[in-house]
């Protein structure tokens, strides 16, 4: 049997994990602690760490050590102008890394100040997944194929790869989301079957992303096995917690009609607002499925009890200008495709946010009803379920076979490609771009192009690598630089300096160069300019990973529970408000004392015993 290659779906807001189910000859979607998607969050404490929904939990009690959203800046210097952006929005703090200006977020970890980069944060993830898979297979899990936005750069892909490592992961294959979900549509081998006989026949799917927080659009031609993106667009601050955000708002100017004094006692309750805004977005996907719901949360300050009817009619006029947005940028991207609708073959729809029954109607409607939705498969999954097709057909060379979820046979004789999404080049004299590498080129991918000097008697080269599309080197990306020595001694314009570019399956990329008449050479595989992770650093934080890794346990166990507890005791204050008897008002009173100034301080066996307490009382099970 062919050793495993799991599928995983690194998320901005949540993460997936899939894999080849050799017993089904199908894609399964794995359970972790946190269920079928697992939050990308982590969260530092005294005793440990905990990732997934443990860690989101922590939020309003820990918010300086719970970090989420680092796929925001993975990849990216400490200087870049996204980074600083995006920082402005963390509760945690990010500073520049001394070593490299790599940025750094920082947490207090077993009491101690620690400095961990994005890549660690995303590997936590990475080794939490990892691990579930393991469980489910019943064995070790040594490779993975991660998927990653198609706008990524080099450097973002690069430190994805490094995260996986640092999990514990080969990764295999970095592939872009889009091309992910069309995989798991078996897009790929629609096209060769539809067009048996007419292999001129083009497919071109849409696939609309719209997630917790970011949302993309890519619109990819299929040709022979080979997905190209042609373009892409979308927005990387829109998502389903802006819905929630209108929501709540909503509910908050609720508030403040009815009992003002509430209101601004809400502010300063981090605990309480995050019970509200747990119950907006619960009241959210409930109205995907119904028409209305019952928004409610029980004693949400002190004995105030919020409750109101949250209806599809209500929740679309308060969302309407950001779908308006949604569905104009889809427009706006098949302009840039030079795509019209009529073309469109298929319209994938990707992440949780694309429940929404009104995105669904409005982009049935643009389309004028033509094309069929491609939903069926679980638009959190589509993504990781893609990946693990990938995976297989890796892991198995292609000998592998079976149906994917969507019913489609895999065709795994096909060795599925990815295009670069961005132009890949030299610097030359005037800072003007010399591209070797084309964007939406299929990688992998090898060219050479011959080069010379520009000074008499010149024998070093300064070799500049850039991506990007600009003319101009100043308004591209640079990737990195090295020198090749021993060039001809002679006239500028006579040595000839063969430059290669090979770019792997993965995106990245290594340059050499080579003189053709004295045959100096030199190379390098061109990684981000700074802030790379050696191979040491990898290794040690593996080790970190091991040491702690019980700990962890325990303190995930310890801290659903505690959740779990503080649900309980919220449920059970509504009950004792009803009845009133003054020994239950007195047991509830010391216990929400207890949770107020103890909790965060106290044993599992004491958490234990105050949930002894609660079942004893009023017979409710906290588990
Ligand atoms: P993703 O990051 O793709 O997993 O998307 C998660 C987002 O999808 C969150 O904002 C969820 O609130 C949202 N979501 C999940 N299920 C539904 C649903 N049934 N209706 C509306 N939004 C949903």
């Amino acid at each position: 049997m062919a050793e495993p290659i799991i599928g995983i779906d690194l998320g901005t807001t949540f993460s997936c994990v899939a894999c080849w189910d050799e017993k089904t000859n199908k894609v399964e979607v794995i359970e972790s602690a946190s269920g079928r998607t697992c939050p990308s969050w982590v969260s530092f404490t005294k005793e440990g760490k905990l990732v997934g929904t443990a860690a989101k939990s922590q939020v309003a009690s820990n918010p300086k050590n719970t970090v989420y959203d680092v796929k925001r800046i993975i990849g990216r210097s400490f200087s870049d102008p996204v980074t600083a952006e995006e920082c402005k929005n963390f509760p945690f703090d990010v500073v520049e890394g001394s070593a490299h200006g790599e940025p750094k977020i920082v947490v207090d970890w077993r009491g101690e100040r620690k400095e961990l980069r994005p890549e660690e944060i995303s590997a936590f993830v990475l080794a939490e997944l990892k691990g579930a898979a393991e469980r489910h297979l019943g064995k070790e899990v040594k490779s993975a194929v991660i998927t990653v936005p198609a706008h990524f750069n080099n450097q973002q892909r690069q430190a994805t790869k490094d995260a996986g490592r640092i999990a514990g992961l080969d990764v295999k294959r970095i592939i872009n989301e889009p091309t992910a979900a069309a995989l798991s549509y078996g897009l790929h081998s629609k096209n060769d079957k539809e067009g048996a006989g007419d292999k001129s026949k083009k497919a071109n799917v849409v696939i609309f992303d719209l997630g917790g927080g970011t949302f993309d659009v890519s619109v990819l031609a299929m040709d022979e096995g080979v997905f190209e993106v042609k373009a892409t667009g979308g927005d990387t601050h829109l998502g389903g917690e802006d819905f929630d955000n209108t929501v709540l708002a909503w509910c908050l100017e609720q508030i403040k009609a009815k009992n003002s004094d509430v209101h601004k006692k809400l502010q300063d309750n981090p605990r309480a607002m995050s019970r509200l805004r747990r119950a907006v977005e619960n009241a959210k996907r409930a109205i995907s499925s119904g028409m209305s719901t019952e928004l409610e949360v029980d004693s949400l300050i002190a004995d105030f009890d919020f409750s109101v009817t949250l209806d599809r009619a209500k929740f679309e006029e308060l969302n309407a200008a950001l779908f308006k947005r949604c569905i104009d940028t889809v427009k706006e991207v098949l302009d840039d495709a030079q795509c019209s609708i009529d073309d469109v073959t298929d319209l994938v729809l990707v992440g949780g946010s694309t429940r929404i029954p009104c995105i669904q109607s409005s982009l049935y409607n643009m389309f004028g009803g033509k094309i069929e939705l491609c939903k069926s498969v679980h638009p959190d999954e589509a993504v990781a379920h893609g990946a693990a097709v990938q995976g297989h057909i890796l892991a198995t060379g292609g000998s592998g076979g079976g149906k994917d979820l969507a019913g489609a046979e895999m065709t795994t004789d096909l060795l599925l490609l990815d295009v670069t999404p961005l132009s890949l080049g030299i610097e030359l004299e005037g800072k003007q771009m010399s591209t070797l590498i084309k964007r939406n080129t299929p990688i992998p991918c090898k060219k050479t192009r011959t080069y010379t000097t520009v000074d008499d008697w010149q024998t070093e080269i300064d070799v500049v690598v850039f991506e990007g599309e600009r003319p101009h080197v100043d308004a591209n990306n640079k990737l990195g630089s090295f020198v090749i020595s021993g060039v001809q001694r002679a006239r500028a314009g006579e040595p000839k300096v063969d430059v290669t570019f090979a770019l792997d399956a993965n995106g990245i990329l290594n340059v050499s160069a080579r003189d053709q008449v004295t045959g100096a050479e030199a190379r390098a595989e061109i990684k981000a300019e700074k802030g790379r992770l050696t191979s040491d650093d990898i290794d040690k934080m593996i080790a970190d990973a091991e040491r702690y890794r019980a700990q962890d346990e325990e303190l995930a166990e310890k801290t659903a529970y505690k959740t779990a507890l503080e649900e309980a005791l919220f449920t059970v204050q509504s009950k004792v408000a009803e009845s009133n008897k003054p020994n239950e008002v007195k047991e509830l009173a010391d216990l929400m004392d207890w949770l107020e100034l103890d909790s965060d301080t106290a044993t599992f066996d004491d958490m234990k015993k105050r949930g002894r307490v609660i079942e004893d009382t009023w017979g409710f099970i906290v588990a």
